[in-house]
């Protein structure tokens, strides 16, 4: 490969083009065997393919469509590494959207630069892009140092709004996790930070920065507007690139991989957070 080539590579991996895709249509449930003369069988092994289902009560958002998400760390064929991260860090956040909300990957589905190595050639309003299950992106792959993916990756999750904004014009706003404060926003051109009492920090970016509801410094309340949705982006040599229309949303916590070694502040998979405050968030918890 050239160094052209692999300049350009670098900023079509880099710029977070949006590529949303059509993959995730095949929401198959499972046939429940139920039988009375049989106990059913604990032992069964679960489908790591096929989308978690809620067990007994079948959440559904605000538009009757029934919520599912694929395994933390199952990333689309192709789309780097991932990061099989369980936790839940944040068991009491509020779902940072307000409305319904799709994670998927924003670079290897319809509308992304690399849609087309998963077959997803088209635009970011591809209905299958606003559909559930929800699939990580944390470690897709990325030219970025991140500590938890194997030769860098995506150190956040992407989520779409409840619409496709360039084609629905609706307004999609991203609202604060938790109580905290908003911190180094001065001079900021694509990222909102968000900290709380105890250090944790969020970063939202990608939103409309000419009409953010909050200031630099400013204290908000959890569940408080922060901005609206948008596809504000810079690359490295400081242009605006516009991104798809989405939420990157991070989360820093103290990191350890074990007790022997020292923790490190760092971007830590989002993933099963999101999905337990989108759960609570449809319960209407
Ligand atoms: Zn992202």
């Amino acid at each position: 490969m050239t160094n052209p080539e692999k300049t350009l590579l670098a900023l079509l991996l880099s710029a977070s083009i949006a590529a949303c895709d059509n993959y995730t249509n095949e929401t198959e449930e499972p046939v429940e065997t139920e039988e009375p003369n049989e106990p059913a069988d604990p032992e069964e092994p679960a489908e790591p393919e096929e989308p978690i289902e809620e067990e007994n009560d079948f959440l559904t958002d605000s538009e009757g469509r029934e919520f599912s998400y694929l395994p933390a760390g199952d990333l689309l064929p192709n789309s780097g590494p991932g990061h099989s991260d369980t936790t839940i860090y944040r068991p009491d956040i509020i779902f940072p959207l307000e409305d319904a909300a799709f994670l998927n990957s924003q670079v290897y589905r319809y509308g992304g630069s690399q849609g087309s190595v998963n077959g997803m050639e088209g635009g970011q309003c591809n209905a299958a892009n606003y559909d559930y299950p929800w699939q990580d992106t944390f470690c897709e792959s990325r030219s970025r140092s991140q500590i938890m993916c194997p030769d860098g990756g995506h150190e956040g999750v992407d989520i779409r709004a409840a619409t496709c904004i360039p084609s629905s014009g609706e307004t999609h706003w991203a609202v604060a996790a938790e109580n905290g404060r908003i911190v180094g926003l001065d001079g900021s051109k694509y990222t909102v930070k968000l900290q709380t009492e105890d250090g944790t920090l969020y970063r939202y970016m990608h939103l409309d920065m000419s009409q953010l509801a909050v200031v630099d410094g400013e204290s908000v309340v959890k569940g408080q507007r922060i901005g609206k949705v948008w596809n504000d982006f810079f690359n490295s040599s400081g242009e605006s690139v516009p991104t798809t229309y989405h939420l990157h949303f991070e989360m820093y916590q103290n990191y350890a991989p074990d007790e022997e070694t020292d923790p490190v502040f760092d971007q830590v998979s989002p993933y099963m957070t999101l999905v337990n405050a989108y759960e609570r968030k449809l319960r209407g918890e």
